[in-house]
């Protein structure tokens, strides 16, 4: 029956698959408030006027893949395909824009109509951070050596590249956009349908356009360094000599874009060679005229996204659950004492099981199912003896334990 699979482009995360997503976002959680920024969630859904106006009208995200929803007396609200916009109207919303620098950090699902294939998904989960009211160069610098410092945890940062662009400030960029609609018109011919619409909607876009006829005319186009303004280059200049101070390498890439309108300055991602197409696992970039482009005071900006599913399927192995301890009654008589025991050992930080049903084999067995570390046998002769007979799974040998020694001889296999 079709309505029980998942709706196209949507996963479920079973227990295996949840343990390298909560890996990924916990790492990065945690590497995050070693940086200052702080945990901030917004809700799922925006009124569509928070996206129409950041993203811009006129790129990929607005005009084919939001989720949107009329919601009565002419409003419409949209799942949210990004979350800058969110937590840039949080920051409106509750007049924080009074006590700059803000630091944050999120992570959540965002969704978007997209065609699914490997590494792209219609709900699909993201980590990342922003930092608004910083205008320098370190801003950058920050939240880029932050985003290399959680691959690195994730053992991920020598199986990417950083790459690195500047889209200048507004006048670098308007001069640069006229020269290259002038190019492309020249080679409309040979450029794709999609990149044709581009030309008038968001012809940077172009750049970045993976279909091979459009990539051989772009390797003609003419190169941004020759529009940047001086005050452009500086600021440029700064961020790649603070990333070299701190030893993060990386490379230029001059077609470097970002889908969104709201960037300027720096633009950056995070790329591997492990996943096809879908190579950049975190991009980000400056977006200075995002919170006045809200209808909120000119604040700076800079920050990132990374794909959790992305980020998970490179992970080589995901982290371990504890072994359990499991103990197993023999006996009626001793079901109850068994429940008191895990639910002291559970209280004392143990990962602990009841092996209720069946014969004693059938419960030992389970405990092998569960990868126990250890089993606790509870009989008539323990129960009188006050202890249990503890069974190292691992080198097969058992011994009674008195009850007041059991803590103690848990720890051994930690
Ligand atoms: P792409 O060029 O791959 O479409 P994008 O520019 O749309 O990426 P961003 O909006 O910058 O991506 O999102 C940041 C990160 O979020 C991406 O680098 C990727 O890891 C992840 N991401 C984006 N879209 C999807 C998706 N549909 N499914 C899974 N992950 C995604
Ligand atoms: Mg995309």
């Amino acid at each position: 029956m079709t309505t029980l699979q998942p709706v196209r482009g949507t996963h479920d995360l079973l227990p295996e698959d949840m343990r390298r997503h909560r890996f990924v976002s916990e790492s990065a959680r945690e590497i995050a408030a070693l940086y200052g920024y702080d945990e901030i969630a917004t809700p799922v859904f925006e009124f569509s006027e928070v996206f129409k106006r950041t993203l811009g009208e006129a790129t990929d995200i607005v005009t084919k893949e939001m989720y949107s929803f009329a919601v009565g007396e002419g409003e419409e609200i949209t799942l949210r395909p990004e979350n800058t916009a969110g937590v840039a109207r949080a920051v409106i919303s509750n007049g924080l824009t009074q006590q700059l620098p803000l630091k944050y950090f999120y992570s959540g699902p965002m969704f978007r109509h997209e065609r699914p294939q490997k590494g792209r998904q219609r709900q699909f989960h993201q980590i990342g951070v922003e930092l608004f009211g910083v205008p320098e160069p370190e801003g950058d610098v920050e939240v880029i050596a932050l985003g290399a410092d959680i691959l690195a945890r994730l053992g991920l940062l020598d199986r990417v590249r950083l790459e690195l662009n500047t889209l200048g400030d507004p006048e670098s960029r308007k001069a640069y956009r006229d020269a290259l609609v002038a190019y492309f018109e020249e080679h409309r011919d040979a450029l794709s349908e999609d990149s044709r619409d581009r030309l008038t909607r968001n012809p940077l876009r172009i750049l970045d356009s993976k279909e091979r006829k459009d990539q051989q005319v772009v390797a003609g186009a003419p190169a941004f360094d020759d529009y940047l303004t001086d005050a452009s280059k500086a600021f440029f200049d700064a961020v790649k000599r603070g990333l070299e101070r701190n030893g993060i390498a990386y490379q230029l890439n001059p077609r470097l874009v970002r889908g969104l309108d709201y960037y300027c300055h720096t633009a950056f991602e995070f790329k591997t060679d492990e996943l096809g197409a879908q190579d950049t696992v975190l991009g980000g970039g400056r977006y200075d005229y995002l919170v006045e482009m809200m209808g909120g005071n000119p604040v700076h900006g800079v920050g990132w996204a990374a794909g959790i599913e992305r980020l998970a399927l490179l992970l080589s192995e995901g982290p371990s659950t504890p072994r359990p301890i499991v103990v197993v009654p023999i006996g009626e008589a001793q079901g109850e004492m068994a429940f008191a025991l895990v639910q002291r050992l559970r209280r004392a930080g143990w990962r602990a099981e009841i092996g209720f049903s069946g014969n004693v084999k059938k419960r030992m067995r389970r405990a092998d199912r569960l990868q126990a570390r250890a089993v606790l046998i509870l009989g008539d002769e323990e129960a009188e003896k006050g202890g249990v007979t503890l069974r190292d799974l691992d080198s097969g040998e058992q011994d009674f334990v008195a009850e007041a020694d059991l803590q103690a001889r848990l720890k051994r296999f930690i």
